[in-house]
């Protein structure tokens, strides 16, 4: 089981975006993640090889 490095909690994965705010345009980038469970605001990234966990 995977833990928050933050809090300690429990990390589910899910999906995730970051939107960055450019000069006069805005990106958002969705991705898979490690989302701390208390959401403390800790996530990771995952890195494209997802893995099935059946
Ligand atoms: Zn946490």
């Amino acid at each position: 089981m995977k833990k928050c490095k933050q809090c300690g909690s429990t990390m589910k994965e899910d999906a995730w975006e970051e939107i960055h705010l450019m000069d006069d345009h805005m990106i958002v980038d969705s991705f898979l993640a490690w989302v701390c469970e208390k959401q403390c605001g800790y996530y990771e990234k995952m890195n494209g090889d997802i893995q099935d966990a059946n």
